[in-house]
């Protein structure tokens, strides 16, 4: 895998490396890939983007505000002061690499290396190719299915936590996202290296693995002709891993044999984020996502039935082409209906490409925006409802690190993966609590989060 130069040194000896991520968990995770890349080469992290002989963007071009950061972000690189070793390389990757290609380069000419979804791997060469050749620039957005990112060197930025891709890619086409034109159709890993990655991590400290995937529910159809999702939550349970958590799961995919597994299955949290968009039929029709507003209430049931604590969350669309307020209140209610805990709510941005963008919608800005901030409240409302079940009450949380702003307010999250925050008791460091299952008596239920006192011993 090493990249060695002419001299045959490591190519990023002693380069100063720094790497920026938006977007999803996908993109937090070939980040973790593309640090460990970059050390296996020599080079050594820095704590900002100024101080950095090389510069990495992991990009997402599922929303907007992602590609405005990008252009931000990269375009301010042309000022910032030379590094130490007199050259910086800026390299964007992720979605939009893949999406624009050399086209990126156009439109922000201080990016050196563009590498695509499925480049990781040759990072280190593209980096060389880019500090050693006249035009400064390496392009790779070649779609190519022989190997996962996974499979190269990580720099896990929690010990405690990993994140476990099982699939990548994804075949379901609704109508305004751009996933399976830049991440490509569904690739599965084989279900031996997910569980084997799995026991490795649970012997390197492991406590907490989340099983990744644009569309877990379904993986394993392209290896396998059939789903193999419940058996592979089984199978990583009998791992030893204490918790599992897993995104993004599509509701039509989610089977009955999944429910049941995951039920059954003691290390599995009771959380679930289904993403539903729209509580509308007539959008869900449109948004192609296959199925009907009473289809996922139904499922939804289904999944409270077997787990009746379970703790639900989803993403939602305000203001996709032609919604109707009817559409809205059909959203407003399903909300109250499913019973959310929380959710991700964006207002609909267009995304070049897709059948959506080609849909002219004449409803009002202010009109989108209102629904947005009704949805928000209830979202709200919701929120701190659910949470007011905590007070009182002891949960389990998985100790992640001390709050940014008080070294002693430590910060993790419960089974349902509610933030809690609790002060670290006299006499015990701060860092000795970080990867520790504590216990904490909750004082006080918040919105967002929880707030009161460890009890017990860390285990
Ligand atoms: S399921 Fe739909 S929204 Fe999710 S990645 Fe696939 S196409 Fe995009």
């Amino acid at each position: 895998m090493e990249a060695k130069t002419a001299s045959g040194a490591r190519s990023c000896e002693g380069l100063g490396y720094f790497v920026r991520t938006f977007g999803c968990q996908m993109n937090l995770h070939d980040a973790e890939r593309v640090s460990g890349l970059l050390e296996s080469e020599g080079a050594v992290p820095v704590g900002s983007a100024e101080e950095a002989d090389i510069v990495v963007f992991m990009t997402c071009c599922v929303r907007e505000k992602a590609d405005t950061h990008l252009y931000g972000q990269a375009s301010a690189m042309a000022s910032a002061p030379e590094p130490p070793s007199g050259l910086r390389t800026v390299c964007v990757g992720g979605c939009i690499a893949q999406r624009d290609g050399e086209r990126l380069r156009q439109q922000v000419p201080v990016v050196d290396v563009v590498f695509g979804t499925q480049a990781i791997a040759r990072l280190p060469h593209l980096i060389c190719e880019a500090r050693t050749g006249e035009a400064g620039l390496a392009v790779d957005t070649e779609e190519r299915y022989d190997g996962f990112s996974t499979d190269l060197p990580s720099h896990r930025a929690s010990k405690a936590q990993a994140w476990v891709p099982i699939m990548y890619g994804c075949n379901n086409f609704c109508s305004y996202c751009v996933v399976p034109y830049v991440r490509g159709r569904e690739r599965s890993r084989a279900f031996e290296d997910v569980v084997d990655e799995v026991r490795r991590l649970v012997a390197d400290g492991a406590r907490e693995v989340t099983l990744l995937g644009q569309n877990v529910n379904s993986y394993g159809r392209d290896l396998y002709g059939e789903p193999r999702f419940a058996e592979l939550l089984r199978a990583v349970g009998d791992t030893g891993i204490e918790r599992i958590r897993f995104t993004s799961s599509h509701p039509k995919d989610l089977s009955d044999d999944t429910i049941r597994a995951m039920a059954e299955t003691p290390a599995v949290m009771p959380q679930l984020h289904l993403a539903v968009q729209s509580g509308s039929t007539d959008v869900l029709r449109r948004m192609n996502r296959k199925y009907t507003r009473d289809d996922y209430l139904a499922l939804v049931g289904r999944i409270k039935e077997a787990m009746p604590d379970i703790m639900l969350t989803t993403d939602l669309i305000v203001g996709f082409p032609l919604e109707t307020e009817q559409d809205f209140e059909d959203t407003l209610s399903l909300v109250r209906e499913a019973g959310f805990s929380g959710a991700f709510t964006f207002i609909y941005s267009k995304r070049e490409g897709t059948p959506a963008a080609a849909v002219d919608d004449p409803t009002p800005r202010d009109v989108i925006q209102g629904r947005f901030d009704r949805l928000a409240k209830l979202i709200e409302e919701q929120s701190w409802q659910a949470n007011q079940r905590f007070e009182g009450e002891r949960v389990e949380v998985l100790v992640e690190g001390p709050s940014k702003k008080d070294p002693r307010r430590m910060t993790g999250h419960s089974r349902e993966s509610v933030t809690v925050h609790f002060p670290a008791p006299e006499g015990v460091e701060p860092a000795d609590l970080v990867g520790t299952l504590v216990d904490v008596h909750v004082e006080q239920a918040r919105t967002w989060y929880l707030a009161g006192s460890m009890v017990g011993e860390p285990r």
